[in-house]
């Protein structure tokens, strides 16, 4: 079988497809309180774009998909993608990033489907300081999702982006949730994806000051073995139900296992989250691009993933100052 490996030897399995641009929360990391210049629907990938690509890449090894956005339930007929999508039996796990603000009634068929994880944003367990991250008042319909998605089938892992100035206070208290829930808190570095650029900080919360501030209150953190391609370090407190990790998005120290590859909701190809996007699929598919061709293409662009984080923004014609949404984080 053909295979996706890159000059350094990494084998590609994981692909986080967006959905959308477009999100129902203003999150203060993620975008201006106006919201980003969402585009065109036409410019967005149409679902039959979206099942193409993704069929194509799992025929040279993508076993793994993450739909995330903007917000993909947002998006009209989600749920009956994520159906077809399922069909695809070369696909181990599908997974779905989301702020759970629109999808408590979803539970039931989202188990049906087999979707194996669901990663839940969720920055605060207060309901005012919540809104103020979100700018919006759906606190309750979030932690709603919360409970819902801990009863079912469907793993759990909560996302919390760690906001100097804003919810560190708040990082035992997410914590102490995996005391008898069987969840995986991870706590992510802030990174100026957010459509302004980096913003002042009294102090930076990188991975060493998360660790060393949970350090400080437990007595004993004990570390969990992770695949190698994990994107969190993992521990857990002894005899607490569930575990927490720390994604150092920012400081970047996971990148020599990266296993994934990223498209955008306009169908723009990054073979990493810091580069500038290396080419438009949506636009080799709508030129008349075959299956074949299209596979090339990929192998060939995977071959030049730049070896980390830091050279992918080096090779940037601008500094990092997207929003995430516009990605899919
Ligand atoms: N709307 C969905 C959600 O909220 O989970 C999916 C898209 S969101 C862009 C995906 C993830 O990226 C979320 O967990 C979000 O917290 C994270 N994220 C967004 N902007 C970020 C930033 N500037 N730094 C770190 N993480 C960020």
């Amino acid at each position: 079988m053909q295979q996706l490996i890159d000059k350094f030897g990494r084998k590609i399995t994981y692909l986080r497809l967006a959905i959308t641009d477009r999100c129902n929360l203003r999150c203060q990391y993620c975008m201006p309180a106006q919201g980003i210049n969402i585009v065109d629907r036409k410019e967005l990938l149409s679902y039959k774009e979206m099942y193409r690509i993704t069929r194509v890449l799992s025929e040279l090894g993508v076993n793994k998909v993450r739909l995330t956005g903007g917000e993909p339930f947002v998006r009209k007929d989600f749920i009956s993608f994520l159906e077809s999508l399922s069909f695809n039996d070369k696909l181990s796990e599908i997974n779905i990033t989301t702020n759970g603000a629109l999808i408590s009634n979803h539970i039931d068929k989202l188990e049906a489907l087999n979707i194996n994880a669901i990663n839940l944003s969720i920055d605060s367990l207060q309901k005012e300081k919540f809104a103020k991250i979100t700018r919006r008042d759906v606190f309750e319909k979030v932690y709603d999702t919360f409970e819902k998605l801990e009863k079912s089938n469907l793993k759990l892992k909560l996302n919390v982006v760690v906001q100097s100035g804003f919810n560190t206070d708040e990082i035992i208290d997410f914590i102490e949730l995996s005391k008898d829930k069987n969840i995986a808190v991870r706590f992510i570095e802030e990174m100026p994806f957010n459509g302004k650029g980096q913003r002042e900080m009294e102090e930076e919360w990188n991975f060493k000051k998360i660790i060393g501030h949970i350090n400080n209150h437990y007595k004993v953190v004990e570390p969990v073995l992770s695949k190698k391609s994990s994107t969190s370090k993992n521990y857990k407190i002894p005899n607490y139900k569930g575990t927490f990790g720390i994604i150092p998005a920012f400081t970047r120290t996971i990148c020599g296992d990266c296993n994934r590859i990223r498209i955008t909701a306009t169908g723009m190809f990054k073979n990493c989250l810091f580069d500038g996007g290396v080419f438009n699929v949506r636009d080799f598919i709508r030129n008349g691009a075959s299956d074949e061709e299209l596979k090339e293409l990929f192998i060939n662009t995977v071959h030049h993933k730049p070896e980390n984080g830091f050279i992918a923004e080096s090779a940037r014609d601008e500094d990092v100052s997207e929003s995430m949404s516009t990605i899919g984080g």
